[in-house]
């Protein structure tokens, strides 16, 4: 066994009471930012587990606990998240979780993964936005505390801070600058209304992270949670596509959307494509300024 493999051996002993060695770690691709592994114990339990010699700080703290924080509303699939260790003695900072086994979509999982989405965002429904620590999307820090007040958080902790990280890294040019300024003034006219509630949000939705488990159940994975208005959960799902009519049409019919919600998706859309900016530089900076231009110009 690795010193990794030892090191996730005692973590499960510790939360399960019993001692098995590791018998096999398979890698498994298709992550952004962490190695990940299916860990398979001598007694035949699997888990999945992920590892990076330099994490963010907290970067598995906060994984784990929007798992649990979405977990325990009960209305969508999640890993469970069973414990993280690591980051002494030479040994890879690592999450472990309960291992998904991937199963093939059937032609229903679509509508079935917007019922249960629409569902966990009716069952999460709380009075407050924000989140109890500041987390991430992808590796870009995401600010969280409290707030009453859903403009003023969008403005000082989503946009905000996007457009902050892109002008001080200089991938925000004068342009996306003077525009984004601009909107940020406007903002209370765009998104003030509907005053929903927050529901606790996925926070970053793509395609690439939500699985079919091997019994065909929708399974997010990979959260950024936070308090917040279900509208910017859905406009995630719009940024790269791979969700259909049926998600929804589903979506929908258990939580239909408030009118105008075409203009408010664009405005949390640009939060995201602010990050990619961030992330992955200046293939993003038109899709940015498309927005920033329609609704600040
Ligand atoms: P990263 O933190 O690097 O972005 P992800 O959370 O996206 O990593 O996980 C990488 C890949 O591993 C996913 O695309 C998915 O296919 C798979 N995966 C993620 N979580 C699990 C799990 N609990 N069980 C099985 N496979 C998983």
């Amino acid at each position: 066994m690795s010193r990794l493999d030892e090191a996730v051996a005692d973590l499960l002993e510790e939360k399960t009471g019993r001692y098995s060695p590791v018998a096999a770690a398979v890698s498994i691709g298709g992550g952004c930012i962490n190695a990940a592994a299916c860990v398979e114990l001598r007694n035949g339990r699997r888990y999945f587990v992920k590892s990076n010699p330099a994490p963010l700080p907290a970067m598995f703290e906060r994984e784990a606990e929007a798992l649990g924080a979405i977990a325990a509303v009960g209305a969508i699939r999640v890993p469970n998240p069973v414990g993280h260790g690591g980051g002494v003695d030479g040994v890879s900072p690592f999450l472990v979780m309960e291992y998904i086994e991937p199963g093939t979509p059937s032609p229903g999982f679509q509508a079935e993964l917007g019922r249960r989405f629409a569902e966990h965002h009716l069952r999460s429904r709380h009075d407050r936005y924000g989140f109890e620590h500041d987390n991430y999307l992808g590796s870009t820090p995401q600010p969280n505390g409290w707030s009453d007040d859903w403009v003023g958080f969008w403005r000082e902790r989503r946009l905000g801070h996007q457009l902050r990280l892109a002008r001080d890294s200089g991938r925000a040019d004068a342009a996306v600058a003077k525009l984004g300024e601009r909107l940020m003034e406007r903002l209370s006219g765009l998104i003030a209304e509907p005053q929903e509630p927050a529901c606790l949000l996925h926070g970053d939705l793509w395609v690439g992270n939500f699985m079919c488990s091997r019994d065909g159940e929708p399974v997010l994975i990979d959260p950024a949670a936070y308090y917040g208005r279900r509208e910017a959960d859905l406009a995630m799902t719009m940024l790269f596509g791979g969700f259909s009519r049926a998600f929804y049409a589903a979506y929908e019919e258990a939580w239909p959307l408030a009118d105008g919600s075409s203009e408010r998706l664009d405005i949390y859309r640009l939060y995201h494509l602010l990050n990619h900016l961030n992330l992955f530089g200046a293939g993003y900076r038109g899709g940015c300024l498309e927005i920033m231009k329609r609704y600040a110009a």
